[in-house]
């Protein structure tokens, strides 16, 4: 073996040989650099690529083999006839092309094990053919094993080559694939070689128009590296417009604000930098991971069709919390690339931000803005699926009605910023009251909502939440350093017992506030059966009160007030009955909240306006009328406006008019009250505080207007001599009147001896049964009239004459 190397060596022109093994290596590598082009192309650009890589690698390869061939110098005289050397040529160029069209038909081994051994069998048969067209003065002898070996190592060379790079797209990997197929190719061609013996013989001619050694090598050796280099060059230029349109591509999908992922078999084949930022990771890390196992999911299993949006969840591998993602995909295909089929384009937006938007809307939908509690939207749905629950569950719930007390009053005293105050602290402690799936919420106003799920037995356990959250709701809250009074009523409701739907449920427990708010405010009432009846009493008279109202069924009795001093009648109180054409007389006490309730006070209170100064008018003596005005009335703003109408169409003084009004009715709106008073004043009618003693009775509304008048409460009245306290308030009020310079009256003066004890206080005027009884204004002749008949007044007021008399 070293023989025949040293042998071979020793034949051989070393630096041909050099020259040889650089071509065949330049031509390999070319080859396969254009065999990854071509690879990548489709139809005609495909089969372009295909020539120019059989061409290269062809001709390539077989310049190899014909200047190794003139580098052999057997020492005797040697030629090449052309048809051999022209064929084994085109042999090379066909195989070459063959085999490469085969190895890339499929992407599998078998293909690059078919398409290498077409490549070797290829080299095989150029280095033979071209062999045969060798002519010398000699006799050619074969050693068929060594021919064998030739072939089978050129083979394996070939095979090998695109076996390990026949897919490589680095340049690196594709020089080792042309180094791999050029030592094929020069092992087959010197073992080839070392299987010749020639044995000189002289009668051998060899003719001299046969190619000479010399002569074709340069030409050879030119032409392989023109083809060569066209092949390289043409594969330069095209990576080259083809890196640099990736790179546009890529530094455009690096500008892009979404992610972008290309995947190939599940498999992730490129990333853009947003994707990296959202996935956590570098792209070198991400290339090559499976798309869908752990890292993205989608929310539905629906399949994947192009163009459609998806929906699903972003894993960042850095352990961060899964991203909302929106998900286009988008199979990427531009006709000629196959090396981009199969690629399936993923535009991964991130959700995060509009989904917290999302987030905030439905928040901002579903909750107070001033107290952060669920509002009366979301309390139906909540309520509807607590009912569903505990239907379900056989838990017990409750619905607790919440109502703070005096709250306008304290937002009207304190001003709106500690109303909110107020408010946000109440829902903070009712809040604070409950455990979920009990929840709290704020109907609007001063007005919220528990509802209390619970497993403990009713109403034991809405009864112990219901003192526990009087007991929170009754700490004054500090706002600006000031403590706020709070209190707060509560009706509750249960169920099933007081209602199965939200509806019921909701307006039992309301029905039971407003039984908590009669019943002195500050307390708790569960709903009865009762309620309910009396409730619907309320709405039946309110509806036969609005007919009533048109149907004049409505009377006006008068009360006369008599000046202390002498017992002369000065004047009357216009007090309204509703002579029911079933039930009778029906007292104002009964009628007058349900026409507040209603909205019929209004009505109702203008009528008695009409009818009271009409038939004061019409009276003989200018004596006084007082007429009783509701909160709801004196909070009208036209109420001054309606006042100055009456009085033109009455023709009635207005000095003559007074106007009753309750501490109560200045805290609906105390502006506005305050404002209609004014107004009224200046219209020239006289104000009263009615009732006095029963409400605040503070010193600051008797400062805050100048009342014309201060009516005692009867209450106190009745009381003198019977309990000292009532003897103390009403010499207090009397007290507090004269140093205001305010006149005080004293209502349902019934006893001589009340009388005697007012006189003695020094009390201005008189009302009440011991002066006379309300009575239709027909009945009051006696003392409207410029002359009255003694006897006429006996009959009406007894009480009244023996009055008379003591005076
Ligand atoms: P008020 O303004 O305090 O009227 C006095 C009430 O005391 C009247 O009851 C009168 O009948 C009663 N009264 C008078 N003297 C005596 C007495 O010596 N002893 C006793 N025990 N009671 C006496 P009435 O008429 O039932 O009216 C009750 C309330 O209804 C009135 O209280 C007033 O607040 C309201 N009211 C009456 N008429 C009207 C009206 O036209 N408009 C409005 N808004 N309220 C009215
Ligand atoms: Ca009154
Ligand atoms: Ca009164």
């Amino acid at each position: 073996m070293l023989q025949i190397l040293t042998h071979l060596i020793a034949q051989h022109e070393q630096r041909l040989v050099l020259v040889a093994g650089l071509v065949g290596f330049a031509a390999c590598f070319t080859a396969f650099r254009l065999y990854s082009r071509m690879r990548g192309a489709k139809g005609v650009v495909r089969a372009a690529w295909l020539l120019l890589t059989g061409l290269v690698a062809g001709s390539g390869v077989w310049a190899a083999h014909f200047i190794a061939m003139v580098a052999f110098d057997p020492g005797l005289k040697t030629g090449y006839s052309p048809t051999g050397t022209l064929l084994s040529l085109m042999i090379a160029v066909v195989f070459m092309a063959g085999g490469f069209a085969v190895a890339s038909a499929q992407r599998s081994h078998t293909n690059d094990l078919a398409g290498g051994l077409l490549l070797g069998v290829g080299v095989a048969a150029m280095h033979y053919v071209g062999m045969s067209a060798f002519v010398t003065q000699g006799a050619v002898l074969w050693e068929h094993a060594t021919v064998a070996a030739s072939v089978i190592l050129g083979v394996a060379g070939s095979t090998s080559a695109l076996m390990l790079a026949g897919r490589a797209r680095s340049v690196t990997r594709q020089a080792i694939g042309g180094g791999l197929l050029a030592l094929g190719v020069g092992l087959l061609h010197f073992t080839g070689m070392a299987a010749v013996t020639i044995v000189p013989d002289p009668s051998i001619i060899v003719p001299d128009q046969l190619l000479s050694g010399g002569m074709v090598t340069f030409a050879v050796a030119a032409i392989t590296v023109l083809v060569t280099l066209g092949g390289l060059g043409a594969v330069t230029i095209e990576s080259q417009t083809s890196r640099s349109a990736l790179d546009r591509i890529r530094r455009l999908a690096n500008a892009a604000y979404e992610g972008i992922v290309v995947v190939q078999d599940g498999r992730i084949n490129d990333v853009n930098a947003a994707f990296c930022v959202l996935a956590g990771a570098e792209s070198q890390d991400l290339v090559g991971k499976p798309l869908f196992a752990g890292l993205m999911s989608f929310d539905s299993n629906e399949e994947s069709r192009e163009g459609v949006r998806r929906e699903g969840q972003l894993q960042p591998l850095d352990g961060g919390r899964a991203i909302p993602i929106e998900v286009f995909a988008r199979l990427m295909d531009d006709g000629a690339r196959t090396e981009t089929s199969g690629l399936t384009v993923l535009a991964v937006r991130d959700l995060r931000e509009r989904r917290s938007a999302e987030e905030k809307i439905r928040y901002l939908a579903e909750h107070d803005g001033l107290t952060g509690l669920p509002n009366r939207n979301s309390l139906q749905s909540r309520l509807a699926a607590a009912l569903d629950r505990v239907e379900a569950s056989g838990e017990s719930l409750a619905l607790i009605c919440v109502d703070l007390d005096h709250f306008k009053e304290a937002n009207d005293l304190h001003g709106h910023l500690a109303g909110d105050a107020l408010l946000v602290e109440a829902a903070r402690r009712l809040q604070d009251s409950v455990t979920a799936p009990s929840f709290a919420a704020r109907l609007g106003g001063d007005e919220f909502i528990i509802v209390q799920i619970a497993a403990g037995d009713q109403p034991a356990a809405a009864a112990e939440l219901a003192g526990h959250l009087l007991e929170a709701l009754s700490v004054p809250a500090i706002h600006e350093g000031q403590p706020l009074v709070m209190a707060a009523s509560l009706g509750v409701s249960l169920f099933p017992d007081d209602g199965r739907t939200a509806e019921a449920l909701l307006a039992n427990a309301d029905m039971a506030l407003y039984r908590a708010k009669e019943s002195g405010r500050g307390v708790y009432r569960f709903f009865k059966r009762e309620m309910d009846d009396s409730i619907r009493e309320r709405r039946t008279m309110a509806r036969e009160l609005r007919q009533a109202i048109i149907d004049e069924e409505l009377i006006v009795y008068y009360q006369p007030l008599a000046r202390a001093s002498d017992g002369e009648v000065c004047g009357f109180e216009a007090l309204v009955r509703w002579l029911h054409p079933v039930r009778g007389m029906i007292p104002p006490l009964e009628f007058i909240p349900v026409a507040e309730e209603s909205g019929l006070i209004g009505q109702l209170g203008e009528w008695v306006l009409r009818r009271a100064c009409a038939d004061a008018a019409a009276w003989q003596r200018p004596l006084r009328i007082a007429v009783n005005l509701s909160p709801l009335q004196l909070n009208q703003p036209d109420l001054p406006k309606l006042v100055h109408e009456v009085l033109i169409a009455s023709g009635l003084s207005p000095h003559r008019l007074e106007l009753e009004v309750t501490e109560s009715a200045l805290f609906k709106d105390y502006q506005r009250a305050l404002d209609n008073l004014r107004r009224l004043k200046a219209l020239g009618v006289r104000i009263a505080m009615d009732d006095f003693g029963t409400g605040f009775s503070s010193l600051s509304t008797l400062q805050s207007f100048p009342f014309d008048k201060i009516k005692i409460d009867k209450s106190f009245v009745e009381d003198i001599h019977r309990h000292d306290r009532a003897t103390v308030i009403v010499r207090a009020v009397l007290g507090l009147g004269r140093s205001l310079d305010i006149p005080v009256v004293a209502e349902g003066v019934e006893t001589e001896e009340q009388i005697n004890f007012l006189r003695g206080e020094d009390c201005a005027e008189l009302q009440g049964y011991a002066i006379g009884r309300p009575a239709p204004v027909e009945n009051i002749t006696i003392w409207t009239n410029a002359a009255a008949p003694a006897e006429t007044a006996e009959k009406i007021t007894p009480v009244r004459r023996s009055k008379r008399a003591a005076a």
